[in-house]
């Protein structure tokens, strides 16, 4: 038996709620589509860049976007120039990478928060402990910080490497206050500044109140932004077996993830076709 039927619970493709939503997608003026990338639209690869999305997600996006009545944005931890050429979508998606700290607009232009000194030795003093321990092979660096990666080994390679990245990465994090994240097959030590949540709120802010909002994410860097969400739109957890979240909805990649998509399409074409009636009072 699966686990998600021991515990009783099924994913929401046909969830009324859904269609609820997409009905106020349709009627909205301009709406927010967040996405994270790897485990949301694209299949985890140990070599990452070849981690293209999943069939049938870059079209059903290029269309979204070519309606324009949605704003689509990816919220990755990846550096987001690494995503660009993944997507492929042209003109190019807005990404926002590094949980947030680096932001690419849709005209190729970058925009990256500052760190302060403290955070920039910290992580130095991260990577030092990395090569002490000859793990800097493991690591994947990025502006404000350092994720060390185990997908693809054993149980026992990856706890002994997770072991050892901590021994030395705890008080690092806890004397500079920054953040120590678990995620699928990994550990990333960062600023605090970065995280999705407050990717999400400042997204938000930048659309009107009454904007319809999603954002949908696999992996547990996206509780932060279901967090942030709930209570102003949509937030769902795409993966394949359900686990406990702050998630409204739940959904199996890719097929539930690229249905729901193309509803998306449908709802914001709907409203092209059917423009002068009036719209009716729908809320989240
Ligand atoms: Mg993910």
């Amino acid at each position: 038996m699966r686990r998600e039927d021991r515990i009783g619970k099924e994913s929401s493709s046909s969830d009324p709620g859904i269609e609820s939503f997409l009905r106020t997608v349709a009627w909205a003026p301009r709406s927010l589509l967040m996405l994270d990338f790897d485990g949301t639209l694209a299949p985890f690869q140990k070599e990452r860049e070849k981690a293209f999305p999943y069939p049938g997600i870059k079209s059903v996006l290029q269309e979204i976007l070519e309606v324009g009545k949605t704003r689509v944005v990816i919220v990755s931890g990846r550096d987001a120039t690494e995503l660009i050429p993944l997507l492929a979508i042209e003109p190019h998606l807005e990404v926002w990478g590094l949980h947030g700290l680096q932001r690419v607009k849709t005209d190729g232009s970058i925009k990256v928060l500052g760190l302060d000194e403290p955070t920039l030795k910290a992580l130095a003093l991260a990577d030092d402990w990395l090569v002490s321990q000859q793990l800097e092979q493991t690591a994947e660096y990025k502006a404000g910080s350092i994720a060390v990666h185990w997908r693809g080994l054993n149980t026992t390679e990856a706890e002994d490497i997770h072991r050892r990245v901590m021994l030395g990465w705890t008080s690092i994090a806890k004397q500079a206050r920054l953040d120590l994240l678990p995620f699928d097959c990994g550990v990333e030590i960062r600023s605090k500044n970065a995280n999705k949540g407050a990717a999400v709120r400042t997204l938000l802010r930048e659309m009107d109140a009454d904007t319809p909002a999603a954002y949908l994410g696999d992996d547990t860097t996206d509780e932060d932004a279901f967090q942030a969400i709930n209570g102003l739109g949509l937030s769902i957890l795409v993966r394949p077996v359900w686990r406990p979240t702050a998630a409204q909805l739940w959904l199996k990649p890719p097929g539930e993830v690229l249905h729901l998509l193309t509803r998306w399409l449908e709802a914001c074409q709907e409203r092209d076709e059917s423009s002068d009636e009036t719209a009716p009072a729908v809320n989240v």
